[in-house]
């Protein structure tokens, strides 16, 4: 056989496993979840790839993930008939950071530890594949990608700064298509190498995989055998001469044999009817689909039908989402028929603003080899981002409505932006978005306050919703045009973000009331009243002329 070829780890992955190994000691168990879920990911790519090239099953059509523990020499074998590898994936794969979800972990280590936050948060990201080391002296993956006419091994120690690559001999360990990986538990972690342990982690972590996983268990069929009871002498009628006669007595006995056992429900949450669905599984799906630690602030479950048919399940992150600008966020996967499309979008399913949502969609009605370019231009998927976007909002209304203010105040200081943000980009939605605007105001003391609010403490003669723009809220109480407004006793927004601004000046109006910066200088409070009063007094209204002649003369005051 080929010597195997040995490689150094670009170094990057050495901080990571020496940061995975001493951060995440107390949390080892995740190393199942993330094998787990990088063996899922295969399949999904395979089965995503096989729909324009059905030839790819034809090392066999099942898909799905097999578990065997030895528990004797401390052994797991995770084997999965996914995409595989080839000898070049596996150095680009394994010897370098590439996923977007181990940098997030890298980042998030950096912020905890200077935050304190325990190790128990980190341990809910995604850290991938090194967390095999968490409990494994050695690690071998042993692959066969389609594209590859052969079964390659990389191998490596933990604790090592190099790994190895060699074609596959053993025929044993030949697979006709994925990958299969052999963990050599460390002395401490061979309890992981049970069955019933294997079994009860993937109920914990990984009941969301939408393949078979199945574990190899021991298991045992009680059988009646009839066994011989002391063979007595008896006498029998006829010829006299004497019979033996066996006497039969059945007994219990327990026959015992390994098979695989299905240990997961395949059925994806979002098939299920909501009213069957807790929030407590609602929120566990959402975690472990979106690598999150904190539940969300509100979900939504739905199922439209007519003209365009899907399920969705979104989610409104309790996570601060920091970078306005970053909008291929992964924020949205969709399915087509249960089999997973993408996650890559840039604002063809939904809205760049409103990419702080997260959630799954599944469409039947789009084709499965769907394109970029077939999405652009689909009117489906026009028609789903309407619908889509309709329930987010929704959704965010839901917060603003909770009982609980707190959960909108989380909501507006994580995601107030982007909402500022979608009345620049979004006419269409003004009126949903609006209302969902909060702002600072000179009657409330550092509170927000809503358009609604404003407009109902709105005095009955007053015309516009004034605001005025400063740099901080203390800067903008002291502006000297406010004093006018303050002694009419008309609220003015303090707008303190530059964003809010723009937002209103896009909005333009409010329920029919427009937006009035109070220190331009043209700003004339009294005009709307002169003409008014003109006008009531050609009704001849006396008491409406009284009321108006009053504001008049306060108003003609102010304009001095
Ligand atoms: P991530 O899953 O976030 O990309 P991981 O560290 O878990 O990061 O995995 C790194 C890469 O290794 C994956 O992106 C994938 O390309 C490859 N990989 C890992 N496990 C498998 C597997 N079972 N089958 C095929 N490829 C795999
Ligand atoms: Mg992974």
């Amino acid at each position: 056989a080929p010597p195997a070829e040995k490689f150094e780890y670009q170094a990057e992955v050495n901080r990571l496993m020496d940061l995975i190994v001493h951060s995440l000691y107390s949390n080892k168990e995740v190393f199942l979840r993330e094998l787990v879920s990088n063996a899922s990911d295969a399949l999904d790519k395979l089965r995503y790839l096989s729909v324009t090239d059905p030839d790819l099953l034809k090392d066999g059509p099942e898909l799905d993930i097999r578990i065997q523990t030895d528990k004797d020499n401390g052994i797991i074998t995770i084997i999965d008939s996914g995409i595989g590898m080839t000898r070049q994936e596996l150095v680009d794969s394994l010897g370098t950071i590439a996923s977007s979800g181990t940098a997030k972990f890298l980042k998030t280590l950096k912020e905890s530890q200077e935050a304190n936050v325990d190790s128990n948060l980190i341990g809910q990201f995604g850290v991938g594949f090194y967390s095999a080391f968490l409990v494994s002296d050695k690690v071998a993956v042993s692959t066969k990608s389609p594209k590859s006419e052969k079964q390659y091994v990389w191998e490596a120690e933990a604790e090592s700064n190099s790994y190895t690559i060699r074609e596959e001999k053993d025929p044993e360990k030949l697979i006709p298509r994925g990958t299969r990986l052999t963990l050599y538990l460390k002395r401490d972690d061979k309890g992981f190498a049970h069955p019933e342990r294997i079994q009860k982690l993937l109920k914990n972590y990984s009941q969301f995989v939408s393949f078979p996983i199945y574990t190899w268990q021991e298991k045992g069929f009680t059988k009646e055998v009839e066994v011989d009871e002391d063979p007595a002498e008896v006498k029998t009628e006829g010829d006299g001469e004497p019979k033996k006669e066996v006497k039969k007595k059945t007994k219990t006995v327990v026959e015992k044999y390994w098979d695989w056992e299905l240990t997961n429900e395949t059925q994806p949450i979002w098939l299920r009817t909501p009213k069957e669905v807790s929030t407590e599984e609602y929120n566990e799906f959402y975690k472990k689909t979106f690598n999150e630690y904190l539940d969300p602030l509100a979900s939504s479950h739905f199922t439209t039908e007519g003209e365009v048919e899907f399920r969705s399940i979104l989610y409104v992150p309790a996570t601060k989402k920091e970078d306005i600008t970053d909008r291929k966020t992964k924020n949205i996967r969709l399915y087509v028929k249960r089999v997973f499309i993408s996650d890559d979008f840039d604002g063809e399913l939904f809205p760049r603003y409103l990419s702080f949502v997260k959630g799954v969609v599944d469409s039947n009605d789009l084709p499965l080899n769907v394109s970029r370019e077939i999405l652009q231009e689909s009117r489906i998927v026009r028609i789903m981002r309407k619908r889509l976007v309709r329930k987010a909002f929704d959704m965010i209304l839901g917060i603003s409505c909770s009982e609980n203010r707190d959960d909108y105040e989380a909501f507006w200081e994580n995601y107030g932006k982007f909402l500022k943000l979608g009345c620049m980009e979004d006419k269409e939605n003004h009126k949903r978005i609006a209302p969902l605007l909060r702002f600072f105001s000179s009657q409330s003391n550092e509170e927000l306050i809503s358009l609604d609010e404003y407009v109902e403490s709105m005095k009955p003669e007053q015309k516009a919703i004034y605001y005025i723009a400063g740099d901080s809220l203390s800067s903008a109480k002291n502006a000297p045009f406010l004093e006018k407004l303050n002694e009419m006793g008309y609220e003015v927004l303090l707008l303190i973000d530059p964003m809010d601004e723009v937002s209103l000046t896009n909005l333009n109006s409010y329920k029919d009331k427009s937006f009035v910066d109070i220190s331009k200088e043209d700003l004339d409070l009294g005009t709307f009243s002169i003409l008014g009063c003109i006008l009531l007094c050609r009704i001849g209204s006396t008491i409406f002329i009284y009321r108006c002649s009053v504001l008049l003369v306060s108003d003609c005051g102010l304009q001095i």
